[in-house]
């Protein structure tokens, strides 16, 4: 069974009052700290006891990889179980980072063109190994104090469907809201689109709101399944309807539903599926879809949409009133981009 840090510390000292608890989760998010040693307001006693039996971060870095052009960095970190999982830091457009966090060890969905569906599904994070990643690369960045340290976003596209893992990761979020400066619109939580999770969302009060990203990669239904192999009966339809109840719900100017869309050349590419994708579009509540040009992935036979291919999708995309844009692909050198994810452990 797993412990805790709450509860292992529960365990040494079984007289904690509420407050200390406090102060140790002020103490694991202060950026000034880095171990229990430093934690100043708990006595020295208990910072001792705490630097010998628990570790300060939930998981250890095994190797970290960066990027020629040194804006990506992606970390492979070992669980208290040996499970080695993968954490990405990359530069964004306002000289901040955003870090793409993990929510399991591998992935149940089997999107046919990703490395992390190849692995199958591990096991899910714990809610403090999914908010640890904020804070392994907070200790980081402190080493590259010539580089800004500001974490800005979190996006949930590094290994694994947040919503197969939905309290860890509902928990690990509402630990950044609280400890750290990150604002609810800096998170986005991407996913192939369990239906009833999706659902739930919409009746669950407790829900953070944070921005969704829905991974369509098409519009037919038919086509989706092929890729997508998750995909449930009459989704693509479904979707439209829960968008609407999404928007009138929980959306707002800074709550939008986005689409990603990776581009396959001949797969997902052509414009017979950007007509159809556009069409779609319009019907749903969805204000934008985000193309991600496939990233190569090892023994995988698919081929990266040529910029004529994801111009003329996208141009097509435009003509019908579809506001698009496309991912930047950072960190392909180091197996860091989107869906490059893998180990073999
Ligand atoms: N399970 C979540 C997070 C996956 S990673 C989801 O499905 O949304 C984030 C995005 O990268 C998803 O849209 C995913 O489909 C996409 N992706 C996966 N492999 C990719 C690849 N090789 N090239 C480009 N995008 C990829």
């Amino acid at each position: 069974m797993y412990k805790s840090r709450e509860e292992t510390i529960k365990e040494l000292f079984p007289k904690f009052p509420k407050f200390r608890f406090d102060q140790i989760r002020k103490g694991l998010f202060d950026p000034a700290i880095t171990s229990w040693k430093e934690v100043s307001t708990l006595s020295k006693d208990i910072r001792e006891k705490l630097e010998e039996s628990v570790p300060f971060i939930s998981s250890e870095l095994v190797k970290a990889f960066t990027s020629d052009e040194m804006d990506t960095h992606k970390a492979v970190l070992k669980a208290h179980d040996g499970k080695l999982y993968e954490t990405v830091l990359m530069r964004n457009r306002r000289d901040q980072w955003t870090i793409c966090v993990s929510s399991q060890v591998g992935c149940a969905m089997r999107c046919t063109f990703c490395a992390t569906g190849m692995m199958g599904l591990k096991r899910s994070l714990h809610a403090e190994e999914i908010s640890d990643q904020y804070r392994f690369w907070k200790t980081f960045l402190k080493e590259l104090p010539d580089e800004p340290q500001r974490i800005s976003n979190v996006v949930f596209m590094g290994m694994g469907e947040p919503f197969a893992n939905y309290d860890n990761v509902k928990a690990a979020i509402k630990t950044w809201l609280t400890y750290t400066d990150l604002g609810s619109t800096k998170i986005m939580v991407s996913t192939v689109g369990i239906l009833p999770q999706l659902e739930k969302v919409l009746v669950d009060p407790d829900w953070p709101p944070v921005q969704i990203a829905l991974s369509l990669h098409s519009a037919n239904q038919k086509k989706r399944e092929e890729i997508v192999p998750t995909t449930t009966e009459g989704f693509i339809k479904k979707l439209i309807d829960w968008s609407h109840r999404y928007q009138t719900k929980l959306g707002n100017r800074n709550h939008r539903l986005t689409f990603e869309y990776t581009l396959i050349s001949r797969e997902n590419d052509t414009p017979e599926l950007a007509i159809e994708l556009a069409n779609y579009v319009n019907k749903t509540a969805f204000d934008k879809v985000n193309v991600i040009p496939y990233n190569p992935v090892h023994s995988k036979s698919f081929i990266t949409s040529d910029r004529k291919r994801i111009d003329a999708f996208k141009d097509i995309l435009r003509d019908k009133g579809v506001n698009v844009t496309e991912r930047k692909t950072m960190g392909d050198d180091i197996d860091a981009a989107c869906g490059q994810l893998a180990l073999s452990n």
